[in-house]
């Protein structure tokens, strides 16, 4: 079905998606999850849930294709199956289907991550869709939804896959939300619908996550924020682990009281996830199947984002302030290392920018000659991480600027346009979502007055207009040029007030004006302060100068009295003209450097610890504390999962340099054989128990992540291991702990074992037979000297 038809449908009434695949699977004795492995050999399973979610009168069926994309495929050996598996889940589907139910591709993660904690970038993604997209679209698949992404990136480049390979077809993009009302890299409901305002998706969601309840706020800052159609999701509720069964415990009723509540928001396709069966659906079907989708209130959302965080514009509060410092005009070192293909400066200069108060990074390379564009995306890649604040990217080679949006998540600034520069411009920006800056300037130059500024501005308006760019994502400069040319600043403060008088946002290069002036800061306060008077929304500026002669009373060169260089000759002032501030000295301790992630500089400072302290001083005094302050951090959530990653590996650096350089480490406490068990990605908690336990002294064999049950019990056996720690993210991977314990008892492998991670409790260990439990990393290794005397008596 075509996407306008369908449009047309949602207009009038909900539409009701099928449940879950995979606990119905579970719940009828085939554990050998995921069903893509089931669709090769025996799609019967597979075929009687449809049935019966058809039978309970869904109007949308999703393909049992969740994990069929190649990468995932890949994770269990079905790679080269990739058209077949998808042939056949449509197949099947359809055989399941009746004339009134419309067959949606389900399109789920790669299982792969973007950095730091993995090395999936834009083009993998891309390419990984495309495929599968191209057998689903084959096979007349006219409808897609993604769902469970957690990482924007990944969802961006899997959308555009999808828009490109099925240009006239429905399109839902979901996102999967944790406790705190973020995904697991950290970005909001705002943050989701301003990175997708822009895209060419048609309804935006949330699944799974949090059961009804938790989700419904998340969902209510959704339907407020973005003005593309709703679907929503959820799972049955917690999961709670009951006998070592995953157990979801919401039945129909409750479920589809929440179902009223999504309703009442402004939901338009309700279906459910995990642990939802056919009787929530049909309960679904019959409570809000035939009901016109309800109008919602919806925010004019003005702002740009990056992964975690979000800059509105806000009328009537001070102008945003957008960092300058990473162009190299001037700068030596800077101009060397973009030379080179090198960031340190760059980087350090972000970071400086962001304590100094900056909100968002303006990012010029100057001649951009010879810049490559790997160099940019990693650089975006690497900003994104930290210090995460949304960029202003002030580039002119299309190249460039495309690399940079397919890399970049969140919705960005493009600095800028003009009149004779647009249409390729535009063109990027429709297409990966975002703002821009409209300099009044065409093929004569700059507009020389106010209203000629202003008449530019209307013609832009126009322009965009008719390809289809809308006035509420563009930021007008009302220009201000040096002064020390005899310039007349009266022109920018009119052009300011005439912007404003017309609703539209502003932004300012601030720096022009006191260009081959002294006194820079106090010129530059002076003027911005005036331009805040006004209204103006942003001003691009340099966050770490500060005015440092108060005494300096400029309002005669500004209400034209005296011109600007006379008055400055007249007057003398003690202080120095310009003080850029000075890195504070306590920050250069290596609690600082390991919480921003600088691997180079934490080593450093190491280093020269010990020159003075023992290495074991600086394992327990220095790196421990670190690794346990990061740690709180992100329990509070004041630091997010790239953050932390990248604080943990600064730290390991230190700890390998020590590893290395003091021979006679301290081993023989004992055995550890550490692992994150099958099914789960992400081992960030288990290496830094592993880095703790080695420190304290312990032979840890680390096996990583996603480790099958025979490898662990195999390395037990061979390393005779007295103590296994095991690791697991999420509840249904939890369960392969329980794996592990029957396993080893039953080969009577004498190892105690110890367990941990986000959804491990004291009382689930002790369900499962484990011998230890521990909350994090400095109880891990505590649990684990008991328990070494324990096996050892
Ligand atoms: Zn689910």
């Amino acid at each position: 079905m075509n996407r306008n038809k369908l449009k047309n449908i949602l207009s009038k009434r909900v539409l009701i998606l099928d449940g879950a695949m995979g606990t119905e699977l579970i719940r009828k004795g085939f554990d050998k999850f995921p069903p893509e492995v089931y669709l090769p050999r025996n799609q019967k399973a597979i075929l009687e849930i449809q049935r019966d979610y058809v039978n309970a009168g869904c109007d949308i069926l999703l393909t049992a294709t969740l994990g069929a994309n190649p990468l995932k495929l890949k994770t269990i050996g079905l790679e080269d199956k990739m058209e077949e598996i998808n042939e056949r889940a449509v197949d099947t589907a359809r055989a399941a289907a009746t004339s009134r139910v419309l067959l949606a591709g389900d399109l789920g993660p790669t299982g792969e991550m973007f950095p730091p904690s993995g090395s999936l970038n834009f083009a993998r993604v891309y390419e990984c869709y495309s495929k599968e997209v191209k057998v689903l679209k084959k096979k007349g698949v006219g409808l897609f939804i993604l769902e469970t992404f957690s990482d924007i990136r990944e969802l961006k480049a899997a959308l555009l896959a999808v828009r490109d390979n099925a240009p006239d077809t429905f399109i839902v993009a979901n996102l999967t939300f944790d406790k705190d009302g973020r995904t697991l890299i950290g970005t909001d409901p705002t943050g989701f619908a301003l990175s997708f305002e822009d895209m060419d998706v048609d309804a935006l969601g949330i699944n799974c996550s949090l059961g009804p309840e938790g989700i419904l706020p998340i969902f209510q800052e959704l339907s407020r924020m973005t003005t593309k159609l709703l679907s929503i999701k959820p799972n049955a509720g917690i999961p709670e682990i009951v006998n070592g069964k995953t157990v979801y415990r919401m039945g129909p009723e409750e479920f589809v009281k929440y179902g009223e509540d999504f309703f009442e928001l402004g939901a338009n396709i309700i279906g459910g996830c995990c642990g939802t069966g056919p009787e929530h659906i049909n309960l679904l079907v019959k409570r809000l199947g035939k009901r016109k989708p309800n109008k919602r209130e919806k925010e004019i959302l003005k702002g740009i984002s990056a992964l975690t965080k979000n800059v509105i514009f806000v009328q009537d509060s001070p102008p945003v302030v957008i960092g300058e410092r990473i162009n190299p005009t001037g700068k030596k070192k800077m101009t060397e290392e973009i030379e080179k293909g090198t960031m340190q400066t760059i980087l350090t200069e972000a970071k400086r920018q962001s304590k100094a108060g900056a909100s968002v990074l303006d990012l010029n390379f100057g001649m951009e000659s010879g810049i490559r564009e790997d160099w940019t995306r990693n650089l975006v890649t690497e900003l994104l991480i930290s210090p995460g604040l949304p960029l202003s990217l002030d580039l002119r080679s299309e190249y460039l600027i495309e690399a940079a949006l397919q890399e970049y998540g969140g919705r960005v600034l493009l600095n800028s346009i003009t009149l004779e520069d647009m249409d390729k411009k535009v063109k990027l920006l429709k297409r990966y979502g975002g703002m821009v800056v409209f300099l009044p300037i065409d093929k004569n130059g700059i507009a020389e007055n106010a209203k000629k500024r202003l008449t530019m501005a209307k013609k832009a308006i126009r322009l965009l207009k008719e390809m289809g760019f809308e006035k509420k994502r563009i930021l007008f400069d009302p220009v201000v040029m040096s002064l020390a040319t005899g310039y007349d600043p009266s022109i920018t403060i009119e052009a300011l007030k005439l912007y404003k008088s017309l609703g539209l946002l502003t932004v300012l290069g601030l720096s022009n004006i006191s260009y081959g002036l002294p006194y820079r800061a106090n010129i530059n306060n002076y003027f911005l302060n005036l331009c805040t008077n006004i209204g103006l929304d942003a001003v691009i500026m340099n966050p770490l100068e500060k005015e440092i002669s108060p005494e300096l009373d400029l309002s005669p060169v500004f209400s034209g009295e005296k011109n600007v260089v006379e008055f400055l000759k007249e007057i003398k002032v003690k202080e120095k003209e310009r003080v850029i501030q000075k890195e504070e000295k306590e920050e250069d301790d290596v609690l600082n450097a390991v919480i921003a992630g600088e691997k180079e500089k934490t080593l450093s400072l190491v280093k020269e610890l010990l020159k003075e302290m023992d290495y074991e001083e600086v394992i327990e005094e220095v790196l421990r504390p670190a690794l346990e302050e990061v740690g709180k951090r992100y329990e509070k959530r004041e630091i997010f999962l790239p953050q932390l990653i990248m604080a943990a590996e600064s730290a390991q650096t230190a700890f390998v340099f020590i590893e290395a350089s003091f021979q006679k480490k301290k081993t023989g406490k004992g055995k550890v054989v550490i692992a994150t068990v099958r099914g789960d990605i992400h081992d960030i908690g288990k290496n830094i128990v592993a880095m703790m336990l080695k420190n304290a002294g312990f032979d840890v064999t680390d096996l990583g992540k996603d480790v099958p049950t025979e490898v662990i019990v195999k390395s037990a056996k061979e390393t005779g291991a007295s103590v296994i720690a095991l690791s697991a993210l999420m509840t249904t991977t939890a369960l392969k702990m329980k794996e592990v314990i029957g396993r080893l008892k039953e080969e009577k492998v004498p190892s105690k074992v110890i367990i941990g991670g986000a959804c491990i409790t004291n009382k689930f260990a002790s369900d499962i037979g484990a011998d230890a439990y521990a909350k994090d990393a400095s109880q891990a290794t505590k649990e684990v000297k008991k328990l070494m005397k324990k096996n050892n008596c």
